[in-house]
């Protein structure tokens, strides 16, 4: 088939919209996905049930779990999920919050289109909203320190309201709160927190309340050989990345194997070979030794005569926890393993569960990576356990790296509205202050939909919060738990500034980014051109 094409040359196969139609539709898909995400929000957050086409269900109220399981395909929804994907790599939390700030904001957007406002004008506008918001953000937000237990647990809690691990939230979040104080760095008086510092690793056949922090890196391996140790302690740890065998190519070469002695002569070399580099190994005091690529026969059997437990094929991600856990260098070659490389971990151990094999590297003294073994009866358990406490660690580690707190329940957004209104009253006149103040009311999108959620009228119990904040009561919000106004500061409703500073900058990009789009062309997707 010859496909006709335009003037442009874009095949008529091709969907095409433009101008004004390109930016109705854009918004509509994006504020149809808010819509979607909108009713998980807060504790009282619906649950979603998704199947995916194998018949695989899902069941969840996490926004973020509900936007990968959706897979939708239209290139301005993607772009609303790929501001979730940042803001669940940044902070590890707020990923429902941005969806449905994206959608208000834009939904704002279309009633300034519809008043014939030039979309560059209010993507302009908007980017000017954000900047003070960010200001008004960053004013409102209470410092916290590294000790402020109380503070820090009441985030911890907060992050895990009203989720399936609501029963196990006391041990989870006192689990977060040690995982994150230990892999925490200080870099003068910034803390800085590594990216692959507390990993999350799920167990099931357990209840969640039995969950554990590792002081050091759980690794889905074997042992090398089924003659070495099947425990270490006092583990001398040593990690080398590059294979332990004979590729000296000159040997392999050199050697024209003619009779069978010479071939014997040849495997005594490489085993002679072989057993240097293991002794090279046990005279640094290494016992325990992982191996990123292949450790070659014989080596493995030597080293299990030698009573060192060695793991080969270690994927490098876990070399480097295993690097930052135990204090160890990684090293290229068995030659190059000096005790001044080893690490140290109180306990190696291989352990089989069901069906799986684990090493434990445990009791490191002052580990720079954990791991935080969270349990669930079944695998859905374990799953949303593992969900919820990768929230509350992701808002710890935020809280303390940026150094500031805000009360949620809707408080923040409230005043937040409220101090953008005012500044756009007194700063910026005509389209401007319009804009902003479009941008501001769009806010109030988050106290709206917790107050919906927990079945009160959003108009009369968001009108009281205001009024509240009128009276300077900057910390009012409404907390859906009791179905009333509190004040969210004293009822310890907390979150880390940077959700929300996050979810800002993630949902303004969203919006100014399709603000800019004044044409969308979508190919049919391949499968569905074939048999024509
Ligand atoms: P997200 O994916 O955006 O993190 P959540 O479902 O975790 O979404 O909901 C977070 C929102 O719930 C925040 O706005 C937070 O302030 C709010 N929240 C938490 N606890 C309460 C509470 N007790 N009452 C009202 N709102 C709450
Ligand atoms: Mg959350």
């Amino acid at each position: 088939m010859v496909n006709r094409r335009d003037t442009l040359g874009v095949s008529e196969d091709m969907e095409r919209t433009t101008g004004r139609d390109a930016h109705r539709s854009n918004i509509s898909v994006i504020h149809a996905l808010a819509q979607t995400v909108r009713s998980t929000l807060g504790p009282k957050g619906m649950d979603k049930m998704v199947v995916d086409g194998l018949g695989d269900i899902v069941v969840t109220n996490d926004g973020f779990t509900l936007l990968n399981e959706m897979r939708v395909r239209h290139p301005a929804a993607k772009l609303a999920i790929e501001a979730a994907v940042t803001q669940q790599d940044k902070v590890g939390d707020g990923t429902t919050t941005v969806i449905v700030l994206a959608g208000e904001v834009l939904r704002k957007a279309e009633d300034l289109l519809e008043m014939d406002l030039h979309p560059a004008v209010i993507a302009r506008g908007f980017r000017t909203a954000e900047r003070m918001a960010q200001e008004i953000l960053e004013d409102i937000g209470e410092a916290v320190g590294p000790d402020d237990d109380e503070i820090i647990t009441r985030i911890a809690h907060t992050a895990m309201t009203g989720k399936a691990v609501e029963s196990a939230k006391e041990t989870l979040a006192s689990l977060a709160i040690q995982a994150v104080r230990k892999v925490i760095r200080y870099d003068g008086k910034r803390a800085v927190i590594d990216d692959d510092g507390v990993k999350l690793e799920r167990m099931v056949g357990e209840p969640t309340e039995a969950s554990t922090l590792m002081k050091g890196v759980l690794l889905a391996r074997e042992r090398a050989h089924p003659s070495m140790p099947t425990r270490v302690e006092r583990a001398n740890v040593g990690l080398i990345d590059q294979p332990i065998e004979i590729k000296d190519p000159e040997i392999a070469t050199r050697i024209h194997i003619s009779d069978p002695r010479q071939m014997q002569a040849f495997v005594e070399q490489e085993r002679k070979n072989l057993a240097e580099m293991v002794e090279r190994i046990v005279a640094s005091g290494c016992n325990v030794l992982f191996c990123q690529q292949n450790i070659e026969e014989p080596a493995d059997d030597f080293l299990s005569q030698a009573g060192v437990f060695a793991v080969r094929r270690v994927p490098r991600g876990d070399l480097v926890r295993l690097a930052k856990a135990t204090g160890a260098r990684i090293v290229s070659s068995p030659h190059m393993l000096d005790a001044a490389y080893l690490g140290r971990a109180g306990k190696v151990r291989e352990e089989t569960l069901g069906k799986s094999t684990f090493i434990y590297v445990e009791d490191c003294e002052d580990p720079k990576a954990v791991t935080l073994l969270v349990k669930g009866s079944t695998a859905h358990a374990a799953e949303e356990a593992r969900r919820a406490l990768e929230d509350a660690v992701g808002d710890i580690g935020s809280a303390l790296t940026r150094g500031k707190v805000v009360a949620g329940a809707g408080a923040v957004e409230v005043e937040l509205t409220r101090r953008l209104r005012e500044r756009a009253r007194t700063e910026l006149t005509g389209k401007e202050r319009l804009v902003t103040e479009a941008f501001a009311d769009a806010m109030t999108v988050v106290p709206r939909t917790l107050i919906e959620s927990s079945g009160a009228d959003a108009i009369d119990q968001l009108s009281l919060v205001e009024a509240r904040h009128e009276r300077h009561d900057i910390w009012c919000g409404f907390d859906v738990v009791s179905g009333q106004l509190v004040d969210a500061w004293e009822a310890g409703i907390l979150e880390p500034l940077e959700i929300k500073t996050q979810a800002l900058a993630s949902a303004t990009e969203v919006a100014v980014t399709i603000l800019r789009i004044d044409d969308i062309l979508i190919g049919d997707a391949p499968a569905a051109e074939s048999g024509g």
